[in-house]
């Protein structure tokens, strides 16, 4: 039977559009194979028509110019609207990302979440006074940056777009939000969202489009004050050089290949379920995914065979499914690279203890479903514990003392999560200041809280999303100073 696609259009300039050229694009469901809705493909003339639109909000629209209370009450208007339709955006974040949906209904919350923050930090974000030596008053202003780019990956959709837009508008700049081609529809269903919630015409607006031409013209537009990426490593060392020509500000949010240290006196019943939930969650799919599990050899065949019973438990299935855990992942050839990465493992020596290949169930055979594995003996420099494999693989490494998990964990390109279990405060105080991460979890998974900072170190990229250091990076610091 044929399914009925919906069609989706951008929203530019306070209104739904249609790409130039008149190309649009199918969108999949990848636990499908089926289309599921028809978007507009953008290119460089959309991308100006969108820039162009941002501009004029921010140079003559009210948007900057409002208390920053009234902005706020705007943005708690939309995550009202988030919350009231928490049911129709999971499922479309399910279609197509093929994400479980009781996690896409807690990223769609995540992201009211992240707009209720967001509006009530509106009025918080603060100037400093500084007692200089001439005689008079010096003060700093944070003032908004302008138009800002926010270019966004398939793994969280709708919360990772939130945890741009939110802070962008909340200080005043205006915004052109792209996301992944594979998953456009809840970034473009945020766009009319906030339109309705009362967001002026031009301050948001959602195109649609290949990253390389749709995402290039955006960084390299000169009237763009800012890009903020995530995604992988490779692209935004692309934006980084592309953004050098027009001075272009950035944050980026790239990969990651984050340890998961636990030594001998954790609390097991805890620290494994826990691993197990830190690199199978969304199917691995993540960038903070602590995918080397790095385990006291005193402890290790025991912790193993249990991480195996764990991840075995997982129920991979059908993503509309209420118990689905794992969901299918983005795409056939995303998963067949993952595959590819599972048997590269076999190839260097560790041990596929479980997973590795699709289900048997034939229900789910059009699917991009893959078990979750476990490899068993890795060493930390085979290739699998060095490169970022995204999906749900899990790479168990032993380690014998403090000093060498050290060394191993920081033995990465990457910096972005990690976490440390034992019951020696000491020794969980000594390992979190020595690893080179941007966030740390001790005896728990959960880095990324609302109120707090995260990003990476090193090739992990820069910039801090979520708190009140978000606002930092959507801001300029302007110091006045006034004579007596
Ligand atoms: P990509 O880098 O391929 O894409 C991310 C976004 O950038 C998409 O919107 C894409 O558009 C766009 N894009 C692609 N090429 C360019 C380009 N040359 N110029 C401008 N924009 C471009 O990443 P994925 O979508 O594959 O996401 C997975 C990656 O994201 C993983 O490496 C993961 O670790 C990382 N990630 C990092 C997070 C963090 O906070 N550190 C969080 C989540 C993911 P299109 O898809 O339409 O081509």
């Amino acid at each position: 039977m044929a399914v009925t696609q919906q069609l989706y259009q951008f929203v530019i300039d306070g209104r739904e559009a249609g790409a130039v050229s008149g190309r649009t694009a199918t969108v999949t469901n990848p636990a499908t194979g089926e289309g599921v809705a028809s978007v507009p493909v953008a290119d460089e003339q959309d991308v100006q028509r969108a820039v162009m639109a941002a501009r004029r909000a921010f140079d003559e629209g009210p948007w900057p110019r409002m208390p920053a209370s009234e902005r706020g009450r705007v943005l708690m208007r939309i995550a009202h609207l988030l919350r009231e339709r928490v049911e129709s955006l999971a499922r479309a974040e399910v279609q197509h990302s093929g994400k479980p949906i009781r996690d896409a209904r807690a990223e769609v919350l995540a992201a009211a979440e992240c707009f209720e923050y967001y509006a009530g930090a509106a009025t918080k974000w603060l100037g400093e006074t500084i007692p200089v030596t001439d005689r008079g008053l010096d003060f700093t202003l944070r003032e908004p940056i302008g138009v800002v780019g926010l270019i966004v990956p398939w793994n969280f959709p709708l919360m990772i777009a939130s945890w741009k837009v939110a802070p962008a508008l909340a200080v005043g700049n205006t915004a052109v939000l792209k996301p992944s081609s594979a998953t456009p529809l809840t970034a473009l269903a945020l766009g009319t969202i906030a339109l309705e919630a009362g967001v002026p015409a031009g301050v948001l607006n959602v195109i649609t489009g290949p990253g390389t031409i749709a995402g290039m013209a955006l960084v390299r537009d000169p009237g763009v004050g800012k890009i903020a990426f995530t995604g992988e490593t490779t692209t935004g060392m692309e934006i980084m050089k592309a953004a050098a020509d027009t001075m272009t500000r950035i944050s980026l949010e790239l990969g990651g290949k984050s340890p998961n240290v636990i030594f001998a006196d954790a609390d097991l019943a805890r620290a494994i379920p826990g691993a197990a939930g830190a690199v199978f969650g969304n199917a691995g799919q993540d960038c903070c995914a602590r995918s080397r599990v790095f385990i006291e050899r005193s402890i290790y065949d025991r912790a193993v065979a249990t991480l195996v019973e764990e991840a075995r438990k997982l129920r991979t299935g059908d993503p509309l499914e209420e118990e689905t855990q794992i969901g299918s992942l983005i795409s056939r050839s995303h998963r067949d690279r993952v595959r590819g990465y599972v048997e590269l493992g076999a190839q260097e020596g560790a041990e596929v203890l479980c997973g590795g290949r699709p289900p048997d169930d034939p229900a789910l055979a059009r699917g991009a479903y893959l078990l979750p594995a476990v490899l068993g003996r890795v060493g930390n420099a085979m290739r699998v514990a060095q490169e970022e494999i995204f999906g749900p693989v899990a790479c168990a490494i032993p380690f014998t003392d403090e000093a060498e998990v050290v060394r191993m964990a920081n033995d990465s390109p990457y910096g972005l999560s990690g976490s440390i279990w034992t019951r020696d405060i000491g020794r969980a105080l000594r390992i979190a200041r020595a690893i080179r991460s941007g966030v740390l979890s001790v005896n728990s998974s959960h880095s990324v809280h609302q109120e707090a900072p995260f990003g990476g170190m090193k090739m992990s990229g820069f910039g801090r999303e979520l708190g009140m250091h978000a606002l930092e990076s959507y801001t300029e610091v302007k110091n006045v100073f006034i004579g007596e």
